[in-house]
């Protein structure tokens, strides 16, 4: 049976006093309801997602994503969640999911869990987690009286429903104002039942939730990230006259050198060393030599471009190791500004970047001082 998720993203949001409704504000370097649209776009037993709420904010929120224009929202909840589901029965899906765009972190198990009761025969379901705390009535400031727990659950979403059940419910209770589209399924006679929520599927609600929703997130993103490790060498020959750049740092020395571009050759071996961990070639394919532009380029630009490729991946470089072979110059005295500039260029911590040297015992082409050679290695995370 085909399945959809809607996501209500009409809200104003006035209880977190910013002046971007809560729907779009940015958490873990998304908006809200782009991660909560995409839990339901990740998860196998959902065939589409369609949003309520304003059409453009919500294409900025969604940009590149499956999901076509958003409906516009009504001045309730209730009223969203019936413009929603109008604008689903032209093609009408057998199950609807009715989600809150204020609850970014929805677990796959409590989608899960509320489609399995649906599967079973339940006409409605409906996720709830156990009320821990002591409640108590407030009285102006005093305790009016201690609320018993016994049978209270707190609800969430997503809530599921028989699409034509929940569409004719709803069109049924317009003018009433119910609390959530269960109670809509209520009014109209339909049995929800409760199925295990979750303590992770918070409702951004308040300042303080936002911070707590990140964690989640940002907890999430690096459980489902892959590590994966290149490794990088490069040659340059020494000749006179051409400047020493070594890691990103211009060393005084009789000799410099000598290539197409400014022959750094430890950027050249930490550029190939995530090229390699990403496995897209080398920094050849990238930067030509054949190519006049690249002539005496400073390195830099390409470590940049090299770091810029994991964020397009949506990665992160988790550490850098870069070896320096040489009989000269000493390169101790300058490993530390070396770090920092190789840091800078990436965009990550210094203690993540290690720049470390040793000789050849004076054997071979760095023996003689011919020529420096370099090697890296770099740990970069991918997503699955
Ligand atoms: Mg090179």
């Amino acid at each position: 049976m085909r399945t959809v998720a809607l996501i209500l993203a009409a809200g104003r949001g006035q209880r977190l006093g910013a002046a971007t409704p809560k729907q779009f504000l940015s958490l873990a370097g998304a908006p809200l309801l782009r991660h909560a649209a995409l839990a339901f776009l990740r998860h196998p037993r959902i065939d589409a997602v369609r949003i309520v709420g304003d059409a453009a904010a919500a294409a900025d929120a969604l940009a590149g994503l499956a999901i076509p224009p958003a409906t516009p929202g009504g001045a309730s909840r209730q009223e969203s969640a019936l413009a929603g589901l109008a604008a689903l029965a032209a093609d009408a899906p057998g199950i609807v999911l009715i989600h809150d765009a204020a609850r970014p972190c929805v677990p796959a198990a409590v989608i899960d869990a509320v489609l399995d009761a649906l599967d079973a025969g339940a006409a409605a379901a409906i996720p709830a987690v156990a009320v821990t705390d002591t409640l108590k009535r407030d009285k102006g400031g005093l305790v009016g009286e201690t609320v018993p727990r016994d049978g209270l659950v707190r609800v969430q979403t997503p809530q599921g429903f028989r699409f034509a059940a929940i569409l004719a419910a709803h069109e049924k209770a317009a003018g009433q104002a119910l609390t959530d589209d269960a109670a809509v399924a209520e009014a109209a006679g339909l049995a929800v039942r409760l199925v295990p929520g979750s303590e992770e599927n918070i409702k951004v609600t308040v300042p303080g939730d936002l911070a707590r929703a990140e964690a989640l997130l940002g907890a999430r993103v690096v459980s489902s990230l892959i590590p994966r490790i290149g490794t990088g060498f490069d040659v340059h020959r020494l000749v006179e006259g051409r400047p020493l750049v070594l890691c990103g740092i211009t060393i005084p020395h009789p000799l410099g050198l000598a290539g197409h571009s400014d022959a750094d050759v430890g950027i050249h071996a930490l550029c190939d060393a995530i090229y390699g961990a990403l496995a897209e070639g080398d920094i050849g394919v990238h930067f030509p030599p054949s190519q006049a532009r690249w002539k005496d380029a400073d390195s830099a630009a390409f470590l940049r471009h090299a770091a810029g490729r994991v964020a397009a991946r949506q990665g992160r470089i988790a550490h850098v190791d870069v070896t320096l072979i040489c009989e000269r110059p000493k390169i101790s005295p300058h490993a530390a500004d070396m770090r920092a500039r190789l840091a800078g260029l990436m965009g990550i911590g210094v203690e993540a970047v290690s720049v470390k040297a040793t000789t050849s015992e004076r054997l071979g082409f760095t023996g003689r001082g011919e020529g420096i050679a370099a090697q890296a290695a770099a740990t970069v995370l991918l997503p699955a």
